[in-house]
């Protein structure tokens, strides 16, 4: 029987569960990489997304014909008609996929009416598998975080001396939260010049009549395995001792602190978690590297990583529509054009408009926190987020926005609503000092909308708010404010709303 084996965008790597079921007899099993127009047309997409997944499959499809693989490459409108055309030159009688990890994927994928047999191959792209999740999630009542990451130290024997965690404790963030105070000097990420490829890709998106968003160049981004694996060395050598202190911290300018930026590369497979997480303990080990930038960084790919991936598989299908606040404010124009005189939320979006990035601590606690206490609808943000981001993928977009970001599932995952007002922020960056918002004001006409926002987001949702036990200790205070306070606040938020 002749087998072909269909690579998704979001798969090149060669040990995916695919290409590795048929890597002995590689000469004679033909591989096809498509990119489909219709896939891009259906949302907008960031253009240095567009120019790094098309590149890195580009890329990709030439390791895999170096390495003897008879590979075809299109570029067409639709995935079906050269997916129908090359099943019926090759006279393909089984088609073999890796399971993909996007559910609307795996959805369009069993719609497709193909001339043959189709095979999926359970996807191998993390450490979890899904029904290994299940397994872990069955018998619990809440399905913490914490408790996931500490079995999953456990089960791939990661930072752990036999049944002991190494440092004598799990968790190391009260060390991880240092405020940007003084001079911050951070390291240049490593960078990449576009080779010729990358350069075709760009003219290629330019030209292409797409709703888009953001700038395409400078584009600066690793296209290739061997350049992801450059970024993870450069992380370990130059970023990850001073990765724990600053994890939390927002600094003008310094867009990219000490974090990896290895997100683009993982979630697109070119590299595996368990490789990066095995050589980040490595560098534990032999180059005497502090615990806590250690630990903080394995906890996010063990942990956090894993957790969303299998979270996303474990919710019931009406996940994305969840909105437990019933908020329904669009989303304002300035979430596109950076047009803001908010400070941070300017900052921010201008970074990721140039660079489609912008890091975890910005995401949280100025985008969706403010989408969040603004009350805008969690379906419009998340459509946002997916457009605006080098890393954005159904599976990870579902259970951060909706879910951390945005608490519209009502607390599966976070164990209250990361809402906070301009206090977060000031101490946690420096953008206020460049604000023409008084950061201190809830009420005035120079008061920081975060922070009208945000008592105004309490006293809207006390009831809902109350059964979440952690929020009594914030809810006493908002008992102390006057009605006459309350009222002002209110009317601020409301007023913001209305259009100028
Ligand atoms: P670092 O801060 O250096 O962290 C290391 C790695 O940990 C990341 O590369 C990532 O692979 C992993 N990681 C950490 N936290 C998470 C998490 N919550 N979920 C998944 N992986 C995690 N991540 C994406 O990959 N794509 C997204 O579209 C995305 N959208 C987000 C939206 C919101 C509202 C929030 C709160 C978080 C989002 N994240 C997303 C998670 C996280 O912010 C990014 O993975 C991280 O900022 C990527 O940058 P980095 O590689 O420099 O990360
Ligand atoms: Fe953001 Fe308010 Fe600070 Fe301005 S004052 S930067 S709007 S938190």
């Amino acid at each position: 029987m002749t087998t072909g084996i269909w690579v998704l965008g979001d798969q090149l790597w060669t040990g995916q569960a695919a290409l590795e079921s048929c890597a002995n007899r590689k000469s004679k099993m033909p591989v096809i990489l498509i990119e489909s127009l219709e896939q891009v047309r259906r949302r907008p997409y960031h253009q240095q997304k567009l120019i790094l997944v098309w590149s890195a499959m580009r890329h990709f499809a030439a390791e895999l014909r170096a390495e003897g693989w008879p590979v075809t490459y299109e570029m067409a409108e639709d995935f079906a008609t050269p997916l129908t055309n090359w099943i019926e030159q090759q006279g393909i009688q089984e088609l073999r996929v890796m399971a993909p990890t996007d559910r609307p994927f795996a959805e369009f994928l069993a719609e497709l009416s193909l001339p043959c047999k189709l095979t999926l191959r359970p996807n191998n792209q993390y450490l979890w598998s899904r029904e290994a999740f299940a397994g872990w999630a069955k018998s619990r009542k809440s399905l913490l975080m914490e408790t996931f990451y500490r079995e999953g130290r456990r089960r791939f024997q990661v930072l752990m001396e036999g049944e002991q965690p190494v440092g004598g404790q799990w968790n190391f963030d009260k060390q991880n939260r240092r405020p940007p105070k003084g001079k911050i000097e951070p390291p240049e990420p490593l960078w990449f010049e576009p080779d010729s490829v990358t350069r075709d890709v760009t003219d290629w998106v330019n030209g292409l009549d797409l709703k888009t968003f953001g700038e395409a160049e400078p584009f600066r981004w690793g296209v290739t395995r061997s350049q992801a694996l450059e970024v993870l060395e450069h992380f370990i050598q130059v970023r990850l001792r001073t990765f724990g202190p600053y994890q939390d911290a927002m600094v003008t300018g310094a867009e990219t602190l000490w974090h990896a930026l290895l997100s683009p590369y993982l979630n697109l497979g070119l590299l595996h978690p368990l490789e990066v997480i095995e050589a980040v303990e490595q560098a534990y080990h032999e180059d005497d590297l502090p615990i806590n930038s250690v630990e903080g960084f394995i906890r996010q790919v063990l942990g956090w990583r894993e957790y969303m991936h299998g979270i996303y598989h474990h919710v019931k299908a009406d996940y994305p529509e969840r909105n437990f606040f019933e908020h329904t404010q669009p989303l304002p124009d300035f979430f596109w054009t950076a047009d803001t005189p908010m400070n941070c939320l300017h900052q921010t979006l201008d970074t990721v408009r140039r660079t489609g990035y912008a890091h975890h601590i910005q995401r949280l606690m100025v985008l969706s926190n403010f989408a969040l206490i603004a009350g805008l609808s969690p379906q419009a943000v998340e459509d946002w987020f997916h457009a605006a981001f080098i890393d954005a993928y159904d599976w990870v977009m579902q259970t951060n926005v909706i879910g951390m970001g945005l608490f519209a599932d009502g607390g599966v995952l976070a164990t209250k609503p990361y809402a906070s007002s301009a206090n977060y922020i000031n101490r946690m960056s420096d953008y206020c000092q460049g604000c023409q918002y008084n950061r201190k004001a809830r009420t005035g006409d120079d008061a920081c909308p975060f922070n009208f926002f945000y008592w105004d987001f309490l006293a809207r949702h006390r009831d809902k708010l109350g059964s979440q036990g952690r929020m009594n200790f914030i809810l006493a205070n908002l008992d102390r404010l006057s009605e006459e306070e309350l009222n002002e606040i209110h009317q601020r938020a409301v007023d913001w709303h209305q259009p100028q």
